[in-house]
């Protein structure tokens, strides 16, 4: 017996609670894995409180886990073996990380890289994962420090605090852009050199071009922030966007791409092959391993607290990273 945060339905109404389960309610899959934490992002709400993309009930939501292999019908993994899963369909078209016992197929596995702990794991999750292909691709675009200041939206969120905390690592000139003006410390803390309003980097009136800023931005927020970001790249600079806290709409015209040369860069973690995830894992326990993988950035909770902290996401009141603890840790 385990214990699981399950989503049920009776009667149209859904409900979230911490249930005992056995073995037989996991789906099917080739890796038997003890779960030591699990994270909460803001897609775990979308899920848990609003019951999006979830294929059937019950259902355990959690859309990260990192733990210890029980046991596998595949040689590629063995007992004992520390691993990481989030995206495809974690926690969304199967069972997920908020449970202490996950069993899912092998495709989904990634080896806990030499450098991080199953707890750092969990603290970067699908966020760090995220913030960490953002600064890939803004790389391979032909990112480099000297370029001008890199701007990070949603900066007080969990990939915003993370993105903010890689640039910084890798000597980028930072600025945070945050709806919390009360955490301007703690965006300096993580290597923000300017922290700048909500307000600033959200697009008004849509204005197709504005003076240039920045040489590159990392954008979880989309909606107008998005619009004032390709209004205000720099010649050739890049937007990743991986977010949609602040609207799915973006109004924008084909004169910052023409006249600017600027690139949109879409960043999509849940289907990211997996020969860039496991370079991007290697490079989140190296040289963009955050400086401030601690108390700083993260909040722990137990799977009972879950449910509190989807709701806290959702009207935006979490800063940093939620790990999850269970048995396993
Ligand atoms: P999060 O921890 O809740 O962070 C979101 C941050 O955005 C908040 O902390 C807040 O930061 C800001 N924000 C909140 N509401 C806003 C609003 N109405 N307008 C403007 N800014 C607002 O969420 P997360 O887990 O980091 O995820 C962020 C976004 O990225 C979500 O949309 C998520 O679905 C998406 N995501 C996508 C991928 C992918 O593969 N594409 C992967 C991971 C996450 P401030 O208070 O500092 O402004």
């Amino acid at each position: 017996e385990f214990q699981a945060l399950v989503l049920t339905k009776e009667n149209d109404e859904a409900t979230l609670s911490v249930k005992k389960l056995g073995l037989q309610d996991l789906p099917k899959g080739d890796v038997l894995i003890k779960v030591a934490y699990s994270s909460v992002n803001y897609k775990d709400a979308m899920v848990g409180v609003h019951h999006q993309m979830v294929k059937s009930f019950p259902h355990i939501p959690g859309i990260d886990l990192a733990g210890t292999v029980i046991e596998s019908s595949d040689d590629s993994y063995k007992a004992g073996d520390k691993v990481i899963v989030t995206s495809y369909e974690l926690g969304t078209g199967h069972h997920g990380g908020f449970s202490e016992v996950a069993r899912v197929p092998k495709e989904w596995v990634v080896p806990l890289p030499d450098g991080l702990t199953l707890r750092e794991a969990m603290i970067l999750g699908t966020a760090g994962l995220t913030a960490a292909l953002s600064v890939q691709r803004l790389e391979d675009n032909g990112l480099t420090p000297s370029q001008g200041p890199v701007l990070v939206a949603g900066a007080t969120g969990g990939v915003g605090s993370l993105a903010v905390d890689m640039l910084a690592k890798k000597g980028y000139d930072v600025t945070a852009s945050t709806g919390s003006s009360s955490e301007k410390n703690y965006l300096e803390t993580l290597g923000a050199k300017e922290i700048i309003s909500r307000e600033e980097v959200t697009d008004q009136d849509n204005t197709p071009t504005r003076e240039k800023r920045w040489a590159a931005a990392v954008d979880p927020v989309g909606g107008s922030t998005l619009q004032y970001i390709l209004s205000t790249l720099k010649n050739s600079g890049s937007v990743a966007t991986s977010g949609l806290v602040g609207g799915i709409e973006v109004k924008t015209t084909v004169l910052p791409f023409i006249g600017r040369g600027v690139n949109w860069l879409g960043i999509d973690s849940v289907q990211c092959p997996m020969e860039l995830r496991r370079k991007v894992w290697e490079r989140l326990a190296d040289d963009l391993k955050p400086s401030n993988l601690n108390e700083e950035v993260v909040n722990e909770v137990s799977l009972e607290e879950v449910e509190g902290t989807l709701q806290e996401i959702l009207e935006g009141r979490v800063r940093g990273r939620t790990i999850v603890k269970l048995n396993g840790s």
